[in-house]
């Protein structure tokens, strides 16, 4: 069976691609604080759904939630668990991803591809159209942002898809981030630059 790449993975890569290369070739693991911080961001996170469970899914017009589900595909070479998915009522579907961070007033890149590649494994799953995905910013507050899957989109989780293997197979350390202000916090910083 060939490795499937996980919407988080696709993630980091987006972060950096020497992210892929740490984890994925050499296996060093991230520092606990970051494995911290989202363990803490999950914590209150379930901690408010078992209080309200209603404070999000009010903002979006759902028919029903299937909840998390474990997703693979081998076409698209890809497997992960969106934190939900939901029929709206349009009856189209929609995968829905919670991140314990204050909306930055638009959407990462990153964050972009991470709920494209579940909009992706839901469509193929599923076989139900996906026209959205959601992101729910759940730090001070909460805010559901609406991110349209196009073909655009769906073509550079593709795309990151096979770079990502390239860097597997091939075993060559990518450059160096051009944005070096990136590595000001990041978790392979001591080791990289
Ligand atoms: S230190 Fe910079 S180049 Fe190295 S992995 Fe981190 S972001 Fe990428």
């Amino acid at each position: 069976m060939n490795y499937k790449i996980t919407p988080t993975e696709l993630l980091e890569y987006y972060f950096c691609p020497r992210f892929i290369y740490y984890m994925n070739v050499l296996k060093i693991p991230q520092y606990e604080d970051r494995r911290f911080k989202v363990q803490k961001g999950r914590n209150i996170h379930e901690k408010r759904m078992k209080e309200n469970p209603d404070y999000l899914w009010k903002k979006l017009q759902v028919q029903k939630r299937l909840g998390a589900t474990q997703l693979s595909s081998e076409r698209l070479g890809l497997n992960g668990i969106p934190d939900d998915i939901v029929i709206l009522e349009d009856n189209s579907y929609a995968p829905v991803d919670f991140k314990w961070a204050v909306y930055p007033d638009y959407v990462y890149p990153g964050h972009r591809i991470q709920i494209a590649a579940y909009a992706m494994l839901v469509e193929e799953i599923f076989q139900q159209p996906v026209y959205n995905g959601y992101i729910f910013y759940i730090r001070d507050g909460s805010k559901a942002v609406e991110v349209p899957i196009t073909l655009t989109l769906k073509g550079k989780v593709l795309q990151a898809i096979k770079d990502i293997l390239e860097i597997m197979n091939n075993e060559i350390i990518p450059d160096l981030h051009r944005r070096r202000t990136r590595c000001l916090d990041c978790t392979y910083r001591n080791i990289c630059v």
